[in-house]
């Protein structure tokens, strides 16, 4: 006799560059605003690190979809934006964190995008009310095969985002506000880490809409290029 009354989820998982075995999701974390310019473009003026703390929030892990493919665009929105992000891969259990000691809980790296209904979003803080309708949007969290480069803090390299060829966003990893060591030295403060949990690191500025049928291509330099594909609405 089966324990559960209907199949349980799936594990969610992704491709390791280089292996045969694949990486298991335990949770998808977000943060908020992490590149000035962004932060700017989104009405929060400059940031002040040292009186801001980061900001997080989460999407479920069966938003998780692989680069490469085509996603349906999203009910609901009729201002559907891109985020190109670099993804921690978090390789080992760790709860406070220092900054000094961060590297040795990643694994590895991917690209990804931080798809948004960002109508939703900015209603949804006009009013004080939670994100997720705006962000844990299903087919939202994408994401390329991850690259192991265990212990390695990446502090530079560029990362860009074209839309059907155009480009979009176009910054550098040397200008996260908070870079690798003291997002997981932060967000460990809160949570216990686990093997299996993407940390996606905020986008810089350059964010906008697509429509059915636009391609979607980026890359983070040294890691990893993606693209999607926006599909007709359901
Ligand atoms: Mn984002």
């Amino acid at each position: 006799m089966n324990e559960y009354l209907f199949n349980p989820p799936a594990v969610q998982s992704l491709a390791v560059r280089g292996e045969s075995q694949r990486f298991p999701i335990n949770r998808l974390f977000f943060v908020g605003r992490n590149y000035q310019a962004h932060a700017k473009e989104m009405g929060s003026g400059t940031i002040d690190k040292t009186k801001a703390r980061p900001f997080y929030f989460t999407k479920a892990p069966q938003t998780l979809t692989p680069s490469g493919v085509t996603v349906a665009y999203p009910p609901g929105t009729a201002n559907f934006h891109y985020e190109m992000e670099l993804v921690v891969a978090i390789g080992q259990a760790g709860f406070r964190i220092a900054a000094a000691d961060a590297h040795a809980y990643i694994y590895g790296y991917a690209a990804g995008l931080d798809m948004t209904r960002r109508d939703l979003q900015l209603v949804a803080r006009e009013q004080g009310r939670p994100w997720d309708l705006g962000k844990d949007v299903e087919q939202s969290a994408v994401c390329t095969d991850i690259v192991p480069m265990p212990g390695r803090v990446l502090d530079a390299g560029a990362i860009h985002l074209a839309v059907n060829g155009e480009v979009k966003q176009q910054a550098d990893l040397s200008d996260l506000i908070w870079d690798i060591r003291e997002i997981i030295e932060d967000l460990s403060q809160f949570y216990h880490l686990q093997a299996g949990d993407l940390i996606y690191t905020g986008t810089p500025e350059g964010v906008g809409p697509v429509l059915p049928g636009d391609i979607i291509t980026g890359a983070v330099e040294g890691v990893a290029e993606l693209s999607l594909t926006i599909g007709p609405a359901e």
